[in-house]
Order: structure tokens, then sequence, then C-alpha cells
């Protein structure tokens, strides 16, 4: 089986780099939006679905009435369209929203397939780009890249993610050990084999500056050079923590998959917990992306990720005698059976029921959630 992994490094583009990659993200949304809004009105006005084809063989008509739209790479363009139509297809498939218009302040990208860059001799040459980009070559290439992805993010960074087609993954040895892993708001995950995960807070640690800057965003006056700063100052807060958040949720995924052949965690439904008052800790606390990082992983390494049913009372029963108390409301961090006397700290009672109802759902053959094929590596 063939993956695509994708690799992200930082480049540095010239002011020339940057004001050419600038104008090929503008023309790509121009072309998205167009394609969308003519996709949009044969929709509503003939029902007719438009296939990708005639979507794309627009494209020499729109170069001809705007003719800037030819001073960049037409790949990117292309590639905006068939971005569209991936956005359709996951919107009639129910796995996505209604394609909606790409704004100028939204995350800003730019792909190239394989005919519009070079790589050679360590250099990665963009389409229309006389010079090199400046590359921070922070870990191996994985062989010929199939796309580059050029974003900017809102703090300015600049980044080119590579695609690439590997065979084979390196994969950790066999493991016949099983977890049961019970996630949380104190400590994000709490194992059936005692670890404990402190749940980190970035986004509450940087609460204090980032509430700080954005007072003084909102001081300063609409279009100024100043209000644009202000504005970067806020977006590089916010992207420190994501990045914190992301690798510390990477290191715990990957240690959970490497040293196990089963992980069973609860089906929890993080959706709706996230619009309630508790959500900015689980979002800050990252489960949502613990998760999906546990899933593309076990389906990389051979592990079973399995979850065991939302309604289980994992809290609520004794690991040692398995009766099933009352209710235990969040403060309660320990408490005791009323049947055994057993003393049980919450998380981890939690995670060894968890660990037992796994062993049960995956010795009955019955996967309740299976992992579904992942084929590609979200950031
Ligand atoms: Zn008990």
């Amino acid at each position: 089986m063939s993956i695509v992994c994708a690799h992200q490094y930082r480049i540095y583009p010239t002011k020339e780099q940057a004001d050419l990659l600038t104008r090929t993200f503008g023309c790509a949304r121009l072309v998205y939006n167009m394609a969308l809004e003519h996709w949009r009105d044969a929709h509503k006005a003939e029902q007719r679905l438009i296939p990708f084809r005639e979507l794309s063989a627009m494209l020499p008509t729109w170069k001809g009435k705007l003719p800037f739209l030819k001073e960049v790479s037409s790949v990117p363009l292309q590639q905006a369209i068939r971005h569209l139509n991936e956005a359709i297809g996951n919107f009639f498939q129910k796995r996505g929203k209604y394609p909606s218009f790409k704004s100028k302040s939204g995350h800003q990208s730019a792909t190239f397939m394989r005919n519009a860059f070079k790589i050679a001799d360590g250099d990665l040459t963009l389409a229309k780009m006389p010079h090199p980009l400046r590359v921070v070559w922070s870990r191996p290439l994985l062989g010929h890249p199939s796309t580059v992805t050029i974003t900017k993010d809102p703090a300015g960074r600049w980044f080119a993610s590579l695609q690439f087609e590997c065979a084979h993954k390196v994969v950790p040895a066999p493991s016949n050990a099983a977890i049961g892993v019970d996630v949380g708001l104190i400590d994000i995950a709490v194992t059936s084999c005692g670890k404990r995960y402190k749940a980190p807070r970035y986004l509450s640690q940087r609460l204090h500056s980032l509430k700080r800057a954005q007072r003084a965003l909102a001081r300063k006056k609409n279009g100024s050079r100043n209000r644009e700063k202000a504005k970067q100052r806020v977006a590089r807060l916010h992207s420190k923590v994501a990045d914190q958040r992301r690798d510390f949720t990477h290191k715990l995924s990957t240690n959970l998959i490497r040293d196990n052949q089963a992980i069973y965690v609860e089906d929890l439904d993080v959706g709706p917990l996230g619009r309630t008052f508790l959500a900015r800790a689980i979002y800050d606390a990252g489960w949502g992306m613990l998760r999906r990082q546990l899933k593309y992983k076990a389906s990389w390494y051979g592990r079973s990720l399995i979850k065991v049913p939302k309604h289980y009372p994992s809290t609520r029963k004794c690991s040692n005698c398995g009766i099933i108390g009352q209710k235990k409301p969040l403060p309660v961090r320990t408490w005791t059976c009323h049947g055994c006397g057993a003393e049980h700290d919450r998380d981890m009672n939690a995670a060894i029921n968890i660990l037992a109802a796994g062993h049960a759902v995956s010795a009955c053959g019955e996967v309740l959630s299976p992992v579904p094929e992942m084929d590609r590596q979200p950031s």
C-alpha cells in the first residue's frame, strides 16, 4: 500500500518571490471563486451539476478576459478548480460543508504539481521563478515530491508542504500490549498502566499576552500600518499556541501507538462538547487533534484503535468488583467503592474499565468503529 505523507518546511522568499507568490494566491483564489460562482449558478438555476472538465475548460476564457491571470503559473489555478471539485464531492458525500467563497483574510495557499516545480541539488524552484527559494531543509526528503503547496499563515510565515508517495513506512516492532486510555481535561490521557499525561494549557498560558495584544489591536486605526503590525502580533501568538499543541499531541499519539498493539478509547463525541462552556479547555487540551492523530497513526503502523461505546459507564463502574455506582460529577477525583471498599482514582479506574471493555469488544470481533484507511497526514 502506498501512502501519501507530507513534510512541511519553512521557506524565506525574497521580496520578488513573495510578491509573485502573493499574486499567485490571489489569482488562485479568484479562479476558485469564479468557478464556484459558475457552479452554484448552474446548480441553482438548472439543477445541473457541472463536471470538473467543464469548469477546467473555462480557465482559458477567464485568462482572455483577465490578462493578469497569465502572469502567474497556471498550475495552481488548475489546482484551485480541482480543490473546488473535491470540496463539491465532499459536500455531496456528506463529508464537508457546502463550498464557500474564499476570502483574502483566510488561509492562503497555492499548489504546484510536478510539472511546475524543480528540485535539484537541494534547491526548490517554482514555475515562473528565475531563482530557487530559500528553504530550511529541516527533515530529509522522502524521494521526489508529487506536489508542493506553498502557504502563508496569518502570522506572516511562509511554508512549503511537500507530498511524497511512500511505499513503506518505518513500522515499529509488533507488540502484544493493549492499553485503555481515558481522556480528560486535567490529564489529557490517563492509561490503564498508570501513566498520566498532563493536559498542556498552552492557550491559557498565553491568554494574558493574547488579551493584551488584542486590546492593542483594537486601539489601532483601521487601515493603518500599526494595525497591520498589531494584527500580526496576535496571529503570531495564536500560531505559537497551535505549534506547541501540535508538537505535544504528536509526541503523545506516537508514544501510545508505538508501544501498543491495541489502543482502546472512549467514543466521546467532541463535537457537541466543543460548543459548551468547556469548549476552550477541551480545545486547549487538544482532544480532537489527539483523536485524529491516533486514528491515522494506527492505520499507518497496523495497530488497532478501538472505541468502546459512548454510554459505557467507565467512570461509574468499579474496576475491582464491577458494581456500577452513582454518577460522579467532574470535581470528584477519587472515590471509594461502596461494594468492595476499593479506593479509586477517577481517571485510572476509567482507563482500566476502558481496557476491559475494549478486550470484550475485540474478543467478540465486534469492532464498533473500524479505523478507515487514512492516507493523508493532516498537519
Ligand atoms: Zn468495588
